[in-house]
C-alpha cells in the first residue's frame, strides 16, 4: 500500500493511502488527485460522472466537496448566468 502527501488548494495537506490508486495525470501534466464530478447522462464511467483527472491547481469547486474540470466549469458558469 502506498501513501502520499497531497497538498490541498487551501494550503493544508492530506495523506492519501490506497493500494489501487490509479496514477492519472491532469491535463497540465501534474499528478491528478481529483476527478470531475459533473454528472454525464450517458457516462461510460461506472460512477456516472465525467471523472476527468484533475490536479488541485486546475479544479473548479462549485460547491464543497465537488470538483469540475475546466470544460464543465465553463458549462456550469454558463448555466448560472
Ligand atoms: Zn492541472
Ligand atoms: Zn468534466
Amino acid at each position: 500500500m502506498a501513501c502520499e502527501v497531497v497538498e490541498l488548494p487551501n494550503g493544508s495537506r492530506a495523506i492519501v493511502c490506497g493500494p489501487r490508486q490509479p496514477r492519472q495525470k491532469c491535463r497540465c501534466g501534474k499528478t491528478a488527485t481529483l476527478l470531475c464530478d459533473w454528472k454525464v447522462p450517458d457516462a461510460v464511467t461506472r460512477s456516472g460522472t465525467c471523472d476527468k483527472p484533475l490536479c488541485p491547481a486546475c479544479t473548479h469547486v462549485p460547491a464543497h466537496g465537488k470538483d469540475l474540470c475546466p470544460d464543465h466549469a465553463a458549462v456550469w458558469k454558463a448555466r448560472r448566468g
